[in-house]
């Protein structure tokens, strides 16, 4: 049965609202800003946004906030539109942009100057900041406050239309330099900057300030409920002053909750664009990353995604989230939907002495444990086959508690075949094995192995002459902290230098020749796996470990 959740702050505000009749439908929005692409905590927000319109018969839109044209760009908003789509997340009517509200802010702007609720300041930033006081000291008057309307106006149009250099003149709001919130200290509501912007090209030569903007954003699209992020509760009177002291078609409110953070990584854009653009990992999707463009590469499915974001609390305090939480909801919806395979991902060759030349035996095997609507897969079993080196040790007086795999003089079963016994070693000039002479034990073939064999364990194995030739992408945590960067150091410090190791030669059981981007599997007593979407051919398969099978922490 579904654990029954108490309703957080946001439910019952929305509830209340509905009952009262302040509110009829419930309208929400995801606003991101394309400067980077998504990550784990922006999921977070998205489940919330959409889940509550989804939850109270209402609808999200999906807004992107571009007012800032230095740092936004195309293949962010790409990026952004397949991510909430690939959430499994369907946003009201077509994607918006909040540039496609500029004509309107403007006049909004035009309409504060006429109230007299404006003025273009000549005050350069060193001396705005001066002006702007402390968080114990009152601001003073910028000298600039009380020009006349007609004079703001005619400058405010200049800045427009490109007559004004960039860090001139703002355009800012006249509300009160001594007020107790910095944010209501006359802020900028306007600067010139002299940039191309992704959609509007050279059409502006003023951008809106992030806090001109979101509200007025919100109003245009009737939205009620406008959830934020806990670092904008002290800009929430400047967004109300704007409602109250403009023309605008309604009455958005807005509500902050707990941002996720979570340890072992960093969900800071700025941070996780650094280590794309410094090539520290490889690319925004790299599985190693918290994006949602590289848990998608790394295997992890929406619906894990969905339901790790469901278990968050949603509340007034922003938190540290274990890792071990993502990767316990990422590992739970593996085990039932991947289907088993096996790889051999450091083959060592075993040679069945018994098995004759050109024997190809087929095998049937459950593609899922528990779950026959996934088919099952025929593997071939020769004569010689391929298991991993670690499963194998010429010390046979090794206990049979602490190595459970396959020792000279022994048995151990091959998982979904026979039982066979190790018998002799071939040794290469240093002495390493490599080839391990064995023998199968007839008749073990889903039967139990007669009196006085006992097998030490069960290992995977793959046929040397018939499987599909593969590399495999074993990925640990990106960090080897648990918060990269405390202490003011450099969070790059704190990378985990062997959070990728490559192998190749890894030899897959046949049927994975036909894996396909978005297939998920469980490589038997390896993890969880998918084929790459970046560095697989049709020849030379790639698969990217998820996560292992079981929770081992980091391995310092
Ligand atoms: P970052 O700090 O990573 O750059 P941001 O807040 O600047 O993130 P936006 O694109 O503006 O990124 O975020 C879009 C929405 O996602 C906002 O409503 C923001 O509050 C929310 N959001 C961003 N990061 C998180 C997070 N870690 N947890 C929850 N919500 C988040
Ligand atoms: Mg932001």
């Amino acid at each position: 049965m579904d654990e029954i959740k108490p309703r957080n702050f946001i439910q019952q505000i929305i509830e209340d609202d509905l009952k009262s009749g302040a509110v009829k439908q419930v309208v929400t929005r995801f606003p991101p800003e394309p400067n980077g692409y998504l990550h784990i905590g922006h999921a977070k927000s998205i489940c919330l946004n959409f889940g509550l319109a989804k939850q109270y018969g209402g609808v999200c839109n999906l807004r992107f906030d571009d007012t800032n044209p230095e740092k936004e760009e195309d293949e962010f908003v790409k990026a952004i539109i397949q991510d909430v789509t690939w959430l499994g997340f369907p946003w009201q009517g077509e994607v918006r942009y909040a540039s496609d509200y500029f004509q309107q802010f403007y006049d909004w702007a035009e309409y504060l100057v006429q109230q007299g609720k404006a003025y273009v300041c000549e005050l350069d930033s060193e001396l705005t900041r001066e002006y702007r006081g402390t968080l114990t000291q009152p601001g003073r008057n910028s000298p600039y406050r009380d020009r006349p309307l007609t004079e703001n106006l005619s400058l405010l149009r200049q800045m427009r239309d490109g007559q004004i250099e960039e860090g001139r003149m703002t355009l800012r709001a006249r509300i009160d330099m001594a007020s107790p919130n910095m944010n209501l200290r006359d802020p900028v509501l306007y600067r010139v900057k002299r940039v191309a912007h992704h959609r509007t090209g050279d059409r502006w030569n003023i951008y809106p300030s992030y806090d001109f903007a979101h509200g007025q954003e919100d109003a245009i699209e009737g939205i009620t409920h406008s959830i934020c992020t806990l670092e904008f509760e002290d800009h929430r009177p400047l967004y109300d002053w704007f409602i109250d002291n403009l023309p605008v078609p309604s009455r958005p409110r807005q509500y902050e909750f707990g941002r996720l953070n979570l340890n072992y990584t960093v969900t800071s854009k700025r941070k996780l664009k650094q280590l794309v653009d410094e090539g520290h990992v490889d690319g925004w999707d790299d599985p190693r990353l918290p994006t949602i463009s590289g848990l998608r590469r790394a295997g992890v499915s929406p619906a894990a995604i969905r339901k790790f974001c469901d278990s968050l609390a949603v509340a007034k305090t922003d938190g540290v989230v274990d890792m071990a939480q993502l990767e316990y909801f990422i590992r739970d919806d593996l085990n039932n939907c991947a289907q088993r395979a096996m790889c051999v991902l450091r083959p060592l060759k075993l040679t069945l002495t018994n098995v004759p030349e050109h024997s190809l035996e087929q095998l049937r095997v459950p593609g899922h444990p528990n779950r026959d609507d996934l088919p099952e897969r025929i593997l071939p079993f020769t004569r010689e086959i391929y298991i991993d080196r670690s499963d194998f040790n010429t010390d046979s007086s090794l206990s049979r508690k602490k190595f459970k795999r396959l020792v000279p003089g022994e048995w151990v079963r091959l998982r979904s075949a026979y039982v066979v016994r190790a018998d002799d070693v071939v040794l290469d000039d240093q002495g390493e094995v490599v080839e391990v002479i064995g023998s199968l034990v007839p008749g073990t073939l889903g039967e139990n192995p007669p009196e006085g064999i006992k097998p030490r364990g069960v290992i995977h194995w793959v046929s040397a002459s018939h499987h599909q030739e593969c590399r495999v992408r074993l990925y640990d945590r990106l960090f080897k902290v648990a918060s990269p960067g405390t202490g003011g150091g450099d969070f790059l410090a704190d990378i985990n230098p062997d959070s990728l190791e490559i192998l190749e030669g890894c030899k897959a059981e046949l049927p994975l020749a036909q894996a396909r981007i978005g297939d998920r599997f469980q490589f038997e007593r390896e993890g969880y796996f998918c084929l790459d979407s970046r560095y697989s051919t049709a020849d030379m398969p790639v698969f990217n470990r998820t996560i292992g099978l079981r929770d081992t922490g980091f391995k310092d």
